[in-house]
């Protein structure tokens, strides 16, 4: 008889188990709070900081193909000599799509302490691909572009941890499926316009988020330690909330006024909650025209007169969301690491991609005898 009861209620804890509710509970702080939870909470500093008494944190993120002329004209040139306050030198985030990449680049940003993320591998332009996708679809984009990108630019996949939808595309709850199911630690395509100034910090999807879903499709169900990285949109140079810089800025303007531009929306979160603030562009910006790269510099240039401002990569930005700390102890948060550099023996490998012609890769091992894509990551 026992038994028998213990076995059905077994049975019913397996079943239970498997299903997922349709959407999430309302997150109590006082349940989710440490390292691996964190409610959707505007307004409140991780930690109960006062803002003035936490660092700044500015990140700086690049889209799409990571190429020899994009690291040779601005990614090996815009960050050199630049330190944060404790001395370590600034950091940016490059979300690479496979495509045109050259992974000897992708080596040496990494070997440079930069963080490299994940744009997925085909980069595919219709809306609906990466908004219907399931989880597995979603999984041979990203989990397999992170064995690609391990695999060619010889770096360690463990440090492969964020994600980001081309065109922003969110795929809902899929997505962060997605994540928890293969390790990733954060997604970063979710812009919001509704809480710019708001204080909205990163936060994790144990929880219901109450976030605004301007693009794409927004997640409704609980995953656990799936962590969101706001994109809080600026206000661009027409008054409307963008996302991304390139986006932000319309008609000709001279270096001076669009410095002025970048820092009324930095001062935004300076002088208020302290939210990371986020660059997030596409290198084409700079190759549009010299004001835009030379603005970009002296905008780095004045951040690095400010002794509260910390310049990190995404996954740093994660990490202090669950330690926070205060700008003293933020010397140790983001303390300069020890990086093994990563080898790359430079192979200039020409491929057929089916249907489309020739596709020269570089990578930092042996050239596969296909061209590496969906569904064979390693060109096997
Ligand atoms: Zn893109």
């Amino acid at each position: 008889m026992k038994l028998g009861l213990l076995l059905i209620l077994g049975l019913v804890g397996v079943q239970c188990a498997q299903i997922r509710p349709r959407v999430a509970p309302d997150c109590d702080p006082g349940v989710c709070n440490g390292q691996n939870c964190r409610c959707f909470n505007p307004g409140v500093t991780p930690g109960g900081f006062t803002p003035r008494d936490i660092p700044q944190i500015v990140l700086v993120t690049f889209d799409d193909a990571t190429s020899r002329l994009l690291y040779d004209n601005y990614y090996s040139d815009a960050f050199v000599g630049r330190n944060n306050p404790n001395g370590c030198p600034v950091k940016a985030t490059f979300f690479m799509s496979h495509e045109y990449t050259d992974y000897q680049v992708v080596n040496l940003l990494r070997n440079q302490g930069h963080e490299i993320a994940l744009h997925s591998i085909s980069h595919t332009t219709s809306p609906d691909y990466w908004t219907t996708a399931t989880a597995a679809a979603l999984a041979s984009e990203f989990k397999d572009q992170r064995d690609m990108a391990a695999h060619f630019a010889n770096i360690p996949a463990s440090e492969i941890q964020g994600i980001r939808t081309p065109f922003l595309q969110l795929g809902g709850d899929a997505t962060f499926q997605m994540i928890t199911d293969n390790n990733f630690l954060y997604d970063c395509s979710w812009p919001t316009q509704t809480y710019i100034g708001d204080g909205l910090y990163p936060y994790t999807l144990d929880y219901l988020s109450k976030q605004d879903c301007s693009i794409g499709i927004c997640p409704t169900e609980s995953h656990p330690g799936a962590w969101v990285l706001p994109m809080v949109d600026w206000l661009g140079s027409n008054g409307k909330p963008c996302a991304m810089v390139d986006t932000c800025i319309n008609g000709a303007t001279n270096e001076a006024e669009l410095l002025n531009f970048i820092k009324g929306n930095f001062d935004r979160h300076y002088n208020g909650f302290r939210e990371p603030f986020g660059f997030y562009v596409h290198a084409a910006w700079f190759s549009a025209n010299a004001t835009n790269y030379n603005a970009f510099k002296s905008f780095l240039d004045y951040l690095g007169t400010l002794n509260d401002v910390y310049l990190v990569s995404a996954k740093q930005a994660i990490e202090w969301t669950k330690n926070p700390t205060n700008i003293g102890g933020a010397a140790n948060t983001f303390a300069c690491p020890s990086i093994t550099p990563a080898e790359c023996t430079k192979k200039t490998c020409t491929l057929q991609k089916p249907n489309e012609g020739e596709r020269i890769m570089v990578s930092c091992v042996p050239c596969p005898p296909n061209y590496p894509w969906v569904g064979n990551p390693l060109g096997q």
